[in-house]
């Protein structure tokens, strides 16, 4: 155990997927993906303390929507730690979790948070678990688990789960904005209105914000069609973006969170400011990817 230390502060990344394809369902109901995701520096914020006794307590703007019970991502990754690790390596610790991330939007902060308690709490704790047995870990969690502990640009294919990291990808400038609406992303699936579709084109060899560009109007997500439909301030949030000068704008994931690009942080700040003053309801946030490097 690292006795220096007393508060681990952490950051939870959003995942944002650049592009998504829907390439199948297997025979156990899963669907199978291809996706490009990233990670951005804004994200919630976990604290870990050893304690006395176990606690878990939630702050921030979407504190009062996640459960503050074993059902919450953050208790079962601490649980599922313990569980592989044996309780006489594992005292107990208090959790603190500044949820600054829209729930259940596409981002998935869930699965990032708990992917960010199992790398902490493995310090903490003191144990000693390479990258794939911390990845047994998370998959029982969530399929997007796993790329949450890795937080670098990827491709992910299988159910999520197959990860390849991609090197050399630049910091891209992103505004993220939330209509308000939270969307289930097991009814998005269930509406697709096609499931074979054809994986991602491979990607350009040298990765600039042009050629990121270019190659993501060649891709799709495929759930934004039903997403939309189910909930059509989705569309009207893509069209802000567009309006706001975003290069680049679509849906991660299963919604309902949309991802602006813009060529560099500064332009993303003064997009996020504009759409903030329209639409002071919503969830905006200028941020940055993090890069292939260690950042
Ligand atoms: P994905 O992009 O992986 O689909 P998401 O962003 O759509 O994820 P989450 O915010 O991770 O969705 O939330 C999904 C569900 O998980 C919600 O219904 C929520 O109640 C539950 N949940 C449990 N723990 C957490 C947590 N720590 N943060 C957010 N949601 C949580």
């Amino acid at each position: 155990m690292d006795a220096g230390i007393t508060v681990r502060a952490l950051h939870a990344h959003a995942k944002i997927n650049l592009a998504l394809h829907v390439t199948g369902r297997r025979a156990d109901g899963y669907h199978t993906i291809e996706s490009l995701a990233v990670f951005t520096r804004f994200g919630d914020r976990v604290e870990i303390e050893l304690a006395d006794s176990d606690g878990f307590s939630v702050s921030g703007r979407y504190a009062s929507v996640v459960p503050l019970d074993d059902s919450n991502l953050v208790v079962k990754a601490r649980d599922a730690l313990r569980e592989q690790a044996g309780l006489q390596h594992t005292p107990p610790v208090a959790i603190r979790l500044e949820k600054n991330l829209p729930v259940a939007s596409g981002v998935g902060g869930g699965s990032s948070d708990a992917a960010t308690v199992l790398r902490g709490l493995a310090e903490t704790w003191g144990l000693d678990l390479d990258e794939a047995e911390l990845a047994r870990v998370a998959l029982p969690l969530g399929a997007d688990v796993p790329m949450c502990l890795t937080a670098k640009p990827l491709i992910a294919r299988g159910i999520g789960d197959e990860l390849s990291t991609v090197s050399g990808f630049p910091a891209l400038g992103l505004v993220l904005v939330n209509p308000g609406t939270a969307v289930s992303t097991a009814e998005v699936f269930n509406t697709l209105s096609g499931r074979d579709n054809e994986g991602l084109p491979p990607l350009p060899p040298s990765l600039d914000f042009h050629s990121i560009r270019n190659w993501l109007e060649i891709t799709r997500n495929d759930l934004e069609p039903a997403a939309r439909a189910i909930q059509p301030a989705i569309g009207k949030a893509l069209s802000v973006l567009n309006k706001a000068g975003a290069g680049f704008a679509r849906m991660s994931g299963s919604g309902a969170t949309c991802f602006g690009l813009f060529e560099t942080g500064n332009v993303a700040k003064r997009a996020a400011v504009d759409i903030r003053s329209r639409h002071p309801d919503w969830f905006v946030a200028a941020t940055r990817s993090m890069t292939s490097e260690a950042d």
